[in-house]
């Protein structure tokens, strides 16, 4: 804790907020403050892009194998130093160190994956129709970024823009969330070392998200935003590109069902709703918010769940034996509690978990509720908690009908033996992402994000670093 940098990273340099603002990074598990770090205003954020800005050009004729072996040292720096930044992470985030060990583990994969790819940027040609021109394809930057990341994933969701921003030849703004500055810091520090030129990455650090990003967006000189958070911010965000034109990727929300038929394993499907709801706590995008369960299995599966999640050992996450951390503040536990309130008003009954415990910290028991009533608030909101609402379907149009009917579409899990059903029904969901028979679906080698209003465009995979280029065609005529 005491070697991380607590200051903005501007131009390759550790410095304060022009004011000297700082603001305080909380404990999740005590409430206690853990530090204070540097709090941007507007003029610093005008200093990060002039330092992006400045940078871009000779960063983009960067050799490409330059870039990758940027990358491909950092993702070396960061698993020599997992220990390390999985206390960082579970220090300000919550999560159990077993769990951030694996984040940091994931955050440095895109870094290998982009590290890769930095290589295998092509572009292409040949002769038109007409024969009588040639056309050149080239591929470059898009040109300076503004990334814009959320607390639940404090460092893999760094990698997952900086990783192909590095690669393609863009430098960048990072603005992490207030609750987890510190992974973000961390992170610049080992990309430095890296060996990361001055400017090309800079983070800012700041409790006024909205004052920093908007001059960002509609003055012009970012070409390009990245963000992964809110539906709600994300359409405040879309709205300030439109001024400048700014490419955008958007990683929003979700609103996960996850679907047992009655032919599926029953011991795969709670295995798969362990993962799906309670990784991270269930503060995640991708985290499953509506169980469908057919009729004949509904009881055993709800049964077998809420033993397991019963089971769970909830506590601080730097204790030995410790499965569930706590949630990210106390704003984000009292909307689980009201959540599940709000169903339990309605009739469902609860199986295990459902009561907030006393003491210091924002915890909040596993919790699974049955017979939850369809109009129940928690079918149309993101619960970001630990709690798993089941409700039954009989047949197979239906349950595909309602796992559509909502506004967001990342991910679905559907759990069948059968093959021909596993294929249509995941054909017929609205989605970016199906897990089938799992209840995982991120790596940083397949394309992560979501349809209708879970986003646009994706990250990782082969198409990640495409979002980070743009195309130049160049007609020459054949003489
Ligand atoms: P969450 O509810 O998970 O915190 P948000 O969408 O509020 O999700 O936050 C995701 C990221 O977006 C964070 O880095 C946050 O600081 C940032 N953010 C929130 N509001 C704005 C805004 N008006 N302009 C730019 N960034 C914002």
């Amino acid at each position: 804790m005491t070697d991380t940098p607590t200051q903005l990273f501007i131009g390759g340099a550790w410095v304060d907020a022009a004011d000297g603002a700082t603001m305080p990074v909380d404990d999740p598990a005590t409430g206690e403050i853990l530090c204070h770090v540097a709090d941007a205003g507007p003029k610093d954020a005008r200093l990060a892009e002039d330092a992006a800005v400045q940078a871009q050009q000779e960063w983009a004729r960067t050799a490409p194998r330059a870039r990758s072996e940027i990358l491909r040292r950092a993702y070396e720096i960061i698993l020599d130093r997992v220990d390390e930044l999985a206390h960082l992470m579970t220090s300000e985030m919550g999560k159990p160190l077993a769990e951030a060990r694996g984040e940091v583990a994931y955050a440095a994969e895109f870094f290998r994956w982009f590290s890769e790819e930095a290589v295998r940027i092509d572009g292409g040609g040949g002769i038109l129709p007409d024969g009588r021109n040639r056309m050149l394809l080239s591929r470059r930057p898009v040109g300076p970024c503004l990334l814009i990341t959320p607390w639940n994933f404090p460092l893999a969701m760094g990698t997952r823009k900086i990783g192909p921003a590095i690669a393609a030849g863009c430098t960048m703004i990072l603005k992490p969330a207030p609750q987890t500055p510190l992974s973000s810091l961390a992170l610049a520090a080992i990309l430095k070392e890296a060996g990361l030129p001055d400017g090309v990455l800079n983070v800012v650090t700041t409790s006024r998200a909205g004052e920093v990003c908007e001059p960002l967006l509609r003055g012009g000189r970012i070409r390009k935003l990245s963000f992964t958070g809110s539906t709600q911010v994300g359409r405040i965000l879309l709205a300030q590109s439109a001024d400048a034109v700014v490419r955008t990727s958007m990683e929003l929300g979700g609103n996960a069902p996850f679907i047992v038929f009655d032919d599926a394993d029953l011991d795969v499907a709670v295995d798969g709703a362990m993962l799906a709801k309670m990784r991270n706590m269930g503060e995640a995008c991708t985290a499953a918010n509506r169980f469908f369960a057919h009729s004949s299995v509904a009881d055993e599966f709800g049964r077998r769940l809420a033993e397991r999640m019963g089971a769970l050992v909830v506590g601080p996450g730097t204790r030995d034996g410790v499965d569930v951390g706590p949630l990210i503040d106390r704003t984000g536990r009292a909307k689980v509690e009201e959540l599940v309130a709000d169903a339990v008003e309605r009739g469902a009954e609860v199986l295990v978990g459902g009561r907030t415990p006393e003491g210091p910290g924002s915890f909040y028991p596993p919790t699974v509720l049955a017979g939850v009533d369809p109009e129940s608030r928690l079918m149309d909101t993101e619960i970001f908690g630990p709690v798993a609402p089941i409700l039954t379907f009989d047949d197979e149009d239906e349950v595909v009908r309602r796992a559509n009917d909502t506004p967001w579409g990342l991910v679905g899990y559907v759990f069948t033996e059968g093959l021909e059903r596993a294929l249509r029904v995941s054909e017929r969901l609205e989605v970016g992402m199906v897990g089938l028979n799992t209840g995982l679906v991120s790596n940083p080698a397949a394309p992560f994000g979501g349809v209708k209003q879970s986003g646009l465009g994706r990250e990782g995979g082969r198409v990640g670093i495409e979002e980070f280029l743009e195309y130049q065609y160049l007609a020459v005529p054949v003489r």
